[in-house]
């Protein structure tokens, strides 16, 4: 299995130059686009591993499943619902351009920027410094790893840089959809974005996911079945950008993909997959990243279509 997973991410250098490092975070275009990594960890507890899977990356929107599950375990499912829709947008992940005159849940989603801003006003906590540790305390115990934590460059990177998420955050805040002050929440949402983890962390996040909430390596339930459920949906039809469609089809399984170029793969009761390749096409979808997985898939038949 190591060797089958040291050809795939040879194989898939070849992919690199058709994409870009994230620039617009500014901290995030040192990234060096020829690192590769994948992480399996399987049902049984075995681990398989090949090229750069211990070098360490921050979540970005990889984190929006996390903070989706602490919204439905702080606030259960009918208001998560009424506050972020579930339908695929079709759009970028930062977009603006929603077409009716007000903006409302049915018009966003969990993955994208507006709907993880507006659930981090669902998580518990009396202010946004308890919100964010509660998140950063499911992600350690979803990877088990206590030692995760937030790249500072980074965080600050995108906190003096994040005027279009402000804009998107006012805009939530103009339709009355979110009420806490913005910096509060959008310093919340730049520290979870900025957790580093390698592609072993987020194998062993997926395969939580893949488990329905059952940490396979411990036994411990860390969330229910339902809400499991809840998340790996959305991952299925919004998970990947407006790339999520082609993603099925080429690949076949849920997962969310992060600007800094790693993508988590929950494959249901079998494992979970974690991929790192920082170059990413116009999506925000790490080009090598993807590829690996549908390698991948076309070895281990993983599609669950
Ligand atoms: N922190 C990034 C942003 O809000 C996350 C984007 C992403 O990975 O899709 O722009």
């Amino acid at each position: 299995m190591n060797a089958l997973l040291e050809k795939i991410v040879a194989d898939c250098g070849e992919y690199v130059s058709q994409g870009r490092v994230a620039t617009y975070i500014p901290q995030l275009a040192v990234a060096d686009p020829d690192k590769r990594g994948i992480y399996i960890v399987s049902d049984s507890g075995e681990e398989f591993s090949a090229g750069d899977c211990f070098d360490r990356f921050t979540m970005q929107s990889v984190v929006k499943p996390l903070i989706l599950m602490q919204a439905l375990m702080d606030s259960g499912i009918e208001k998560v619902q009424a506050l972020v829709g579930v339908e695929a947008t079709g759009k970028p992940f930062d977009a603006f351009n929603y077409s009716d005159q007000a903006l409302t849940g049915a018009h966003i989603n969990p993955m994208i920027n507006t709907g993880a801003i507006a659930l981090c006003t669902l998580i518990a906590g009396e202010t946004y410094e308890i919100k964010f540790a509660r998140l950063l305390e499911l992600a350690r115990l979803m990877a088990g790893n206590p030692n995760l934590e937030v790249d500072e460059s980074v965080y600050l990177s995108e906190k003096e840089t994040g005027s279009k998420n402000r804009a998107l955050a006012y805009m939530l805040k103009a339709y009355g959809m979110i009420y806490d002050p913005v910096e509060e929440i959008l310093d919340c949402y730049f520290r979870t974005c900025s957790i580093l983890v390698d592609c072993r962390d987020l194998a062993k996040i997926a395969n939580v996911f893949a488990h329905h909430g059952m940490n396979p390596a411990t036994g411990e339930r860390i969330f229910p079945k339902e809400y499991a459920r809840y998340v790996t949906a959305t991952l299925a039809t919004c998970g990947m950008y407006d790339g999520s469609g082609k993603f099925a089809l080429d690949v076949g399984f849920p997962a969310k993909s992060g600007v800094g170029g790693g993508i988590m793969g929950v494959i249901p009761k079998r494992m979970g997959i974690g991929v790192f390749a920082p170059a990413l096409d116009k999506h925000g979808n790490s080009v090598a990243g993807v590829h690996m997985l549908m390698k991948l898939n076309q070895e281990m038949d993983l599609s669950i279509y």
